[in-house]
């Protein structure tokens, strides 16, 4: 049988706006929340007074975020969950304002977001910005959660007009598609079953626009990319490079590309956890061997010679900042892309982006950089070059990220819009 589809999408909302109760009772009015789960739920909730009453079912989510949490810090849950017709991945991040890197680095895998929104408050100044980071992250998708529509006594007219705002915000933010829901998460009303408040509301449920919705996956059509992540070597006679397909596939006796030396070879084999293959495709991860010795290194890529991927020091990227600290111009951080890690400096900030808004504004004071949450342009000078691909060409080989290298924090996460070799364009 085929594979299921998969689906990744994020959860983006205010604290409160009902992230936690909407994924736990979409799990558990599918039936697929985990039985032993339930259990502990029903006595919980029990705990906690609402004995009789509906369980909580933000109560059933941080079960499950802890569960993942126990001994390790993890700034994004991911939540896996499947019904017949498709696998979802949800990436739940933290709603507090401060929590930006979190939804960044949700965002940079998914396809679609979930965006809440309280029908009491309407579009809020949050709702706007995550709005811009998902769609500067390259999620095309949008499913409107107008939530609590038990509190604005089920009104269409309120749904609609909330709606019609956010299309009219959302107008210059290149999504394909904005699909708004009116809901009661806590009563599981158009989540899974259509509510019986809202006859006036046509259209599938939540549930079932998820398991339908088309996205793009272009990463399987895309030319083929592999960064290597290790050279794997068990014996003189096997030399392996092991890594994740980014992009497009790769065949026994495909004809490669060696990146940042520009060599061309074959690949001899396909190997998978179980053996051997024929075909690996973007989203596995395999171990290719060559027909030639030649050397390559952690950090290289393989690519498909019709469309190569960048050899760059020299990028212009869109930086969003993620720290409180501002950015401070030619400092040294490090810059990790792929299985890549360089120094770099940002040489200077040429433009900024208006968080609320997406538009480009011009900077408004001399030597003004970065602040915080701030997106700008930004032009930025390698150590070393590093193989890369514009953003909007592959997510996996075109998004970076910046570290402090004192500190060890990540302080912005990076989308490269144009990559070059100072000493080609210098020639
Ligand atoms: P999160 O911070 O976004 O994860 O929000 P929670 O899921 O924890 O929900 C915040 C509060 O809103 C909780 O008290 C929920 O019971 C409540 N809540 C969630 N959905 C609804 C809804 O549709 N209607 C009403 N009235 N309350 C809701």
């Amino acid at each position: 049988a085929a594979e299921k589809p998969l689906l990744r999408f994020i959860t983006c909302g205010s604290v409160d706006d009902g992230k936690s109760t909407l994924i736990g009772r979409l799990l558990y009015d599918a039936g697929l929340a985990p039985d032993d789960l339930i259990e502990a739920l029903e006595k919980d909730s029990k705990k906690h007074g609402t004995q009789g009453e509906a369980l909580d079912f933000a109560l059933l989510v941080d079960g499950l975020a802890a569960e993942r949490e126990q001994g390790i810090t993890i700034d994004v849950a991911y939540r896996y969950f499947a019904t017949e017709k498709r696998k979802f991945i949800v990436a739940d991040t933290p709603g507090h304002e401060q929590y930006t890197r979190n939804m960044a680095t949700g965002a940079s895998t998914a396809e679609l977001a979930v965006l809440l929104i309280d029908a009491r408050r309407g579009v809020l100044s949050q709702t706007r910005r995550h709005a811009v980071i998902v769609s500067m992250l390259g999620v095309r998708h949008v499913a409107l959660a107008i939530n609590k529509m038990d509190l604005v006594d089920y009104d269409e007219a309120t749904f609609r007009r909330i709606e019609a705002e956010f299309r009219d915000f959302a107008r210059h933010l290149r999504f394909l598609s904005i699909e708004a829901f009116p809901l009661v998460a806590k009563d599981g009303d158009n989540l899974v079953h259509q509510s019986a408040h809202m006859p006036w509301r046509e259209g599938l449920p939540l549930l079932a626009y998820l398991e339908s919705v088309e996205v793009d996956r272009g990463a399987l059509v895309q030319p083929f990319r592999f960064p290597v992540q290790w050279v794997n070597r068990p014996s003189h006679d096997f030399r392996g490079f092991s890594g994740f397909v980014c992009g497009g596939n790769v065949r026994r006796g495909d004809i490669v590309r060696i990146l940042p030396i520009g060599r061309d070879t074959t690949i001899a084999r396909v190997v998978g956890g179980g053996g051997d293959l024929d075909c690996a495709v973007a989203g596995q991860s395999v171990t290719l061997t060559l027909a030639e010795e030649i050397d390559v290194s952690r950090g290289d890529m393989l690519a498909s010679p019709a469309s190569p991927a960048k050899v760059g020091d020299r990028l212009k990227a869109r930086l969003l900042w993620l720290v409180r600290e501002p950015l401070v111009c030619n400092k040294s951080y490090l810059l990790k892309l792929a299985a890549r890690t360089v120094p770099a400096a940002v040489k200077s900030v040429t433009a900024r982006v208006e968080i609320e808004t997406g538009l480009a504004a011009p900077l408004t004071e001399e030597g003004e950089t970065l602040a915080f949450n701030a997106i700008g342009e930004a032009e930025i000078e390698l150590d070393q070059p590093i193989v890369c691909d514009r953003y909007i060409e592959n997510r996996e080989t075109g998004g970076f990220i910046l570290i402090d290298r004192v500190t060890n924090e990540t302080v912005a996460v990076g989308l490269v819009t144009e990559a070059e070799e100072a000493a080609k364009s210098a020639s």
